[in-house]
């Protein structure tokens, strides 16, 4: 898996939305919270930093972690939907994906999604757009769930960020440790481009 998405990969895919629209911005996104490993932390360096971000969740992850997933709102950040138990699109039958969405939607109604694993087939990419979804992939992914992934590589990697890319982070267990070493980082990388942090519309 490549660091940025190749331009013909989002040449094939044209009904999904794999840039923002600002220039000058790049896109902060978060999937697979909430989660008490990461995103109090998350929550707290965007404060300091001043910077919004979109976050997509696991229905069951706000289900478990309420308190949690209202402090993101509160923070003025943005949610989307990321189905409700991170079901592979290409492995699950269209109505049993859409009504994971629906039950994420039923948490929380966000025009945004984000297929997890960014796997779908063309069935449900037409019926997501069908109900009104805006499907959001990113041109950057900073890896951070990969064990072989060190944080310095992903720290090297934020050189190539331009504007309208949309940054791929994790909130999880297995991506705690590389995203709290490289975030930072990264942040302070796309500020010294002057670029700015803008949340998906
Ligand atoms: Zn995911």
């Amino acid at each position: 898996m490549f660091f940025r998405v190749p331009v013909l990969m989002q040449f094939l895919f044209k009904r999904r939305i794999w840039r923002g629209k600002d220039s000058s911005a790049v896109y902060l996104t978060f999937d697979d919270g909430p989660d008490k490993d990461t995103t109090p932390w998350v929550l707290d360096l965007l404060k300091k930093e001043n910077i919004k971000a979109t976050f997509f969740c696991i229905g069951q992850n706000i289900e478990n972690n309420p308190s949690l997933f209202r402090d993101i709102i509160k923070n003025g950040h943005a949610i989307g939907n990321h189905t409700f138990n991170h079901e592979k699109g290409t492995d699950t039958k269209r109505t049993t994906y859409i009504n994971s969405v629906n039950k994420t939607e039923a948490l929380y109604s966000s025009e945004l999604f984000r297929p997890p694993y960014g796997r779908m087939n063309m069935f449900q990419v037409s019926k997501l757009i069908s109900m009104g979804k805006k499907i959001i992939m990113w041109t950057w992914n900073a890896q951070d769930y990969k064990k072989s992934r060190e944080h310095a590589q992903i720290i090297d990697k934020a050189k190539i960020i331009q504007g309208r890319d949309i940054l791929l982070f994790h909130n999880s267990k297995k991506s705690a440790e590389n995203m709290k070493k490289s975030l930072p980082e990264v942040i302070k990388i796309v500020k010294q481009k002057q670029l700015l942090f803008k949340l998906l519309d």
